[in-house]
């Protein structure tokens, strides 16, 4: 079917499900001939994807993505959990969270690298060395490690130490960015952006697919709304929403949804509640001389804490059946 779709000049993007294997079409300029499609052998059904976002949807791959990340995985009733500091500031610093996260059986470590700061004279990230500490992490503990590409050179270096690629919420429609972390092999961790509405967030999502790259994982941060209580809403109706619409996996960070350390657990129970495939969170054993972030990153007895919780809810709502009832 590939050699068929291509022969007509089209790109073809197959995606197996349990059932069957969905094949989207793109690179057509008008529309595609559907009865000639369902003629060819193997064919049961061409769907016109009314949507939008075409890869992303669920019209063209109905079962929900799991993605495998070494020993780990997102999606498929897995609970996802992704933690360390907001950035790599020194080896001690981070081996120091690192072993907090990894004790606590944690199969993802996050490290800011490259980080986008609202002011230029604020800590913009090791770089380089970050990505080397978190590489030491990575052998000595066999966590995956994330972190964030925030332009077209450092995610070519992220994308060769790292095991997912994130994308930030200030970056969520660079779309050139995007159609790099597209042609890369390497999971993407896609941030909402601060003010993007759900279709904005999938059509990013789209960006990444349609350069052949189907491992994407969507995050929700928080958007900005009048409320001052916290530094982001952190809007948790886009997860029933987004599984709705979409087979992606989608996570919950609630530090950067709250910035406030008393108010991450909550809502990181929250998330896992209304069906979030994991979290991500920020850790730090002193979070009062973080270089950033320090305000909303969780103390090491926090986080134990809060990823039991986390196990106990995820078990409850994991055994309540699905909805049968259409809305
Ligand atoms: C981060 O994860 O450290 C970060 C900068 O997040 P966001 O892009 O959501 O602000
Ligand atoms: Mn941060």
């Amino acid at each position: 079917m590939v050699n068929a779709i291509e022969a007509l000049g089209l790109k073809a993007h197959p995606m197996p499900g349990a059932q069957r294997t969905g094949i989207g079409i793109t690179g057509n300029s008008g529309e595609v001939d559907a009865v000639s499609l369902e003629l060819l052998p193997g064919v049961a059904e061409a769907i016109k994807v009314s949507r939008p976002y075409k890869l992303v949807s669920r019209e063209v791959k109905p079962d929900r993505t799991i993605i495998q990340i070494g020993n780990a995985i997102v999606g498929g009733g897995e609970l996802a959990i992704m933690a360390g500091p907001c950035s790599v500031e020194t080896p001690e610093q981070t081996m120091a969270v690192a072993e907090v996260v990894n004790a606590c059986g944690v199969k993802f470590f996050r490290g800011g690298a490259y980080k986008p700061r609202t002011s230029p004279y604020a800590f913009q990230g090791l770089g380089m060395p970050a990505l080397k500490i978190m590489t030491e992490v990575r052998e000595r503990f066999g966590m995956a490690i994330v972190t964030e590409a925030i332009d077209q050179e450092s995610l070519e270096l992220v994308e060769r130490y790292a095991d997912v690629i994130q994308i930030g919420a200030r970056n969520m429609q660079n779309f050139s960015l995007l159609r790099s972390a597209g042609q890369t092999r390497k999971p993407v961790l896609l941030k909402r952006g601060m003010s993007a509405t759900l279709e904005e967030l999938l059509m990013a999502a789209e960006y990444i697919m349609a350069e052949g790259n189907y491992q994407v994982i969507l995050c929700e941060r928080g958007v900005r709304t009048f409320a001052d209580h916290t530094r982001n809403t952190l809007d948790l109706s886009i997860i029933p929403a987004v599984q709705r619409l979409s087979h992606l996996p989608i996570i919950v960070d609630p530090s950067h949804g709250t910035g406030r350390r008393e108010k991450v657990i909550p809502m990181a129970r929250a998330g896992i509640a209304v069906g979030a495939d994991g979290i991500m969170v920020e850790v730090h054993c002193q979070p009062e001389r973080a270089l950033s972030d320090g305000p909303q990153a969780l103390l090491p007895d926090m986080f134990k804490q809060m990823v039991e919780q986390l196990r106990e809810i995820h078990k409850v709502v994991t055994k309540i059946p699905a909805l049968t009832a259409k809305p």
